[in-house]
């Protein structure tokens, strides 16, 4: 019988993929899943590379955008079509887990900020929201709620 499948935020497997290049492995996703295929999903390493830029989930005319912190380049439709193409390649999947807070992966905690980068309230990431969509029945975690 085939395996159970899981979609995991590259970084908490350990790959060196988060903005700032640092480590934020978590071991108890692994342990937990150790049964389950498990799939390795970043978003954002492949289009902007690693070390990168912080992006930052900014309210603008009522809509959340996703925007670089300091160029102010707007990269939603770029992390769109790049999570949207993963959905689609990778679609039997039986589980998700997220890390917490951030612009993609983040559940209910990631920051929103307004122009002038001051928090007004916490979301689903740019991801989140597009897991949630194709992946109705699917509960989806972060780290913290393991
Ligand atoms: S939180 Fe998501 S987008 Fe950010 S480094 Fe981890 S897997 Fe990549």
């Amino acid at each position: 019988m085939s395996k159970k499948k899981v979609v995991v935020s590259a970084c908490l497997l350990g790959e060196i993929c988060r903005y700032d290049g640092k480590i934020k492995k978590v071991d108890k996703v692994l342990k937990l899943y150790k049964e389950y295929e498990i799939i390795p999903f970043c978003p954002e390493a492949p289009l902007f590379g690693t070390p990168r830029e912080r992006i930052n989930m900014v309210k603008i005319d009522g809509e959340n955008r996703i925007i670089t912190d300091i160029g102010n380049i707007d990269v939603t439709k770029l992390l769109e079509d790049e999570i949207y193409s993963f959905i689609e390649k990778n679609q039997n999947i039986d589980a998700i887990v997220l890390k917490s807070k951030s612009p993609s992966c983040g559940l209910g905690t990631t920051p929103i900020v307004d122009k002038n980068r001051q928090i007004i309230g916490y979301g689903d990431g740019i991801a989140t929201k597009f897991f949630k969509k194709y992946h109705k029945t699917i509960e989806i975690k972060d780290e913290m709620l393991l």
